[in-house]
């Protein structure tokens, strides 16, 4: 364990502590409904013309772009954590990349509700009366005339792990958490890395569909360079319940030739169990003649993310969504719903077959305000999506490689299909003939830094 760790551990704590400071509590308080944090449950807190529910990617930009189109019209943002974190650029603080601290990465809402003039309710939500149109939240009820849902993934530990009970599955998540979600998941990641000897690091990836797919390759990469960097003995191995890997020919590229054989992908792994006393994995595999077998490997750290699925609130407002995962399903080429023409969606949630990202979260949420202002304004709209293919519509970087620091990236061109918005992926290689590069890795930084602007400035 280096000295150089323990520090930025101390560091991290002072900005955890300084990030809790920030929000409703902060001098800037433009949201009224943010005082009303004593009122009861079951008590009106008032009617808004626009309520969106969460202050993530998709949120943020829809409450923007609506009051920048239309400054007339009244909308509240209900949100429940009083920090916005930011889940993108997050792997680059376990890497430790130059600069990179937990400030990095947190924001300020009475920022962007400062410049933008719309309010927040900081509340969870805990039902939806599409009936009457309200919004039981933590804080009271608010009423809408058009409601939008971007409230994120939730986790699935319930399905992925049947014989967890609910204390054994808190204990994971406390030990092991999955650090897909923003908030303190992140940081106790970071802290367990900070703090570990040598040994190895597991990274397992969720079944199915999952936020940001990139995500678990390039925390393998990241964690991979920090080790590097503290001189940590260990292997990272990522326990994959299949053999794809978003980006893969670029991420394996990087492995074979950074990382030394540190990076250890595993196909077909299915984890089973996990003893956080023991610090042991147990995952089956099963090979061509159907044979089984199982597994037990040692941690130092694991990053067990577990299956994803639609955020509960989706299912509270009632609307149809699909079986597997629980997507909202969409008005043809629209950011509506199908059941219900006043709940629109954005972000991880949308039933378009568009990747669940934050640039993606970040167009779908300007299309879906150009669809709400068209509306309230009395016009007929048609998203240009309809008609003409939209160009990188989704850009999305994995940093790979610190000193250099390298990146890759993904874009996805998005058209209609005539049932869909649907997204077509390209991984292009750098002019050297690789496919990461250093300029890619300042266009990481660059991509963070304007779309922080754009949702808080
Ligand atoms: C490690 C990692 C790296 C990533 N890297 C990238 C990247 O490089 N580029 C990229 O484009 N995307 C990236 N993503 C994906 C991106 O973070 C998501 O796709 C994006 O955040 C989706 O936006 P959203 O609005 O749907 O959800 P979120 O941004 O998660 O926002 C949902 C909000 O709803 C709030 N909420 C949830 N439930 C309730 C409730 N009951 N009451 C009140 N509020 C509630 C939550 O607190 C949250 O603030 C990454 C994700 C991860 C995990």
């Amino acid at each position: 364990m280096s000295l150089n760790r323990r520090n930025l551990l101390k560091f991290g704590a002072i900005s955890v502590a300084a990030a809790t400071m920030v929000g409703c509590n902060s001098e800037a308080k433009p949201a009224k409904a943010c005082e009303s944090s004593s009122t009861g449950d079951s008590a009106v807190l008032g009617k808004h013309k626009v309520v969106v529910i969460g202050g993530g990617f998709g949120g943020l930009t829809v409450a923007k772009a609506i009051r920048k189109k239309d400054r007339s019209v009244d909308v509240l943002v209900i949100e429940k954590n009083e920090t916005f974190m930011s889940c993108p650029f997050s792997n680059s603080l376990l890497g430790k990349l130059e600069d990179v601290n937990l400030g990095t990465l947190v924001h300020d809402y009475a920022q962007s509700v400062e410049a933008h003039g719309y309010s927040m309710l900081h509340a969870e939500v805990t039902n939806i009366n599409r009936a009457k149109k309200q919004i039981h939240t933590t804080k009271g009820i608010v009423e809408y005339e058009i409601l939008v849902l971007s409230p994120g993934i939730a986790y699935d530990y319930e399905n992925q792990f049947k014989d967890w009970d609910a204390d054994k599955i808190k204990q994971i998540q406390r030990v092991a958490p999955g650090a897909l979600i923003p908030g303190k998941e992140h940081i106790i990641l970071e802290r367990n890395l900070n703090d570990m000897d040598d040994g190895d690091v597991i990274i397992t990836v969720p079944d199915g569909k999952f936020r940001c797919p990139p995500a678990p390759f390039e925390r393998a990469s990241m964690i991979a360079a920090y080790m590097d960097k503290e001189e940590i003995e260990g292997k990272v191995i990522i326990l994959n319940p299949s053999a794809k890997i978003a980006k893969g020919a670029a991420f394996k590229e990087a492995w074979e030739d950074l990382n030394n054989d540190r990076i250890e992908h595993r196909d077909y792994c299915k984890v089973t169990d996990v003893d956080p006393v023991a610090k042991t994995v147990t995952y089956e595999e099963e090979d061509e003649d159907d044979k089984i077998t199982s597994t037990t490997l040692k941690y130092e750290v694991l990053n067990l993310i577990p299956n994803n699925k639609a955020n509960p609130v989706v299912e509270m407002s009632g609307v149809e969504t699909t079986t597997a995962f629980g997507k909202v399903i969409m008005n043809g080429c629209s950011f509506q719903t199908k059941t219900d023409a006043d709940i629109y969606a954005v972000g991880d949630v949308v039933g378009h077959a568009i990747p669940p990202s934050g640039q993606t979260a970040n167009w779908a949420g300007k299309q879906c305000a150009d669809e709400i202002v068209s509306r309230l304004q009395g016009k007929s709209y048609e998203l240009p999506v309809k008609t003409k293919t939209i160009k990188s519509g989704n850009i999305c970087f994995s940093i790979v490689g610190d000193k250099p620091e390298e990146a890759i990236f993904v874009t996805h061109d998005f058209s209609w299909t005539g049932k869909t918005i649907k997204g077509k992926g390209n991984v292009p290689k750098a002019p050297s003939g690789k496919f990461r590069s250093a300029p890619n890795a300042k266009a990481t930084r660059d991509w963070y830094n304007g779309i922080m602007r754009d949702l808080f400035t």
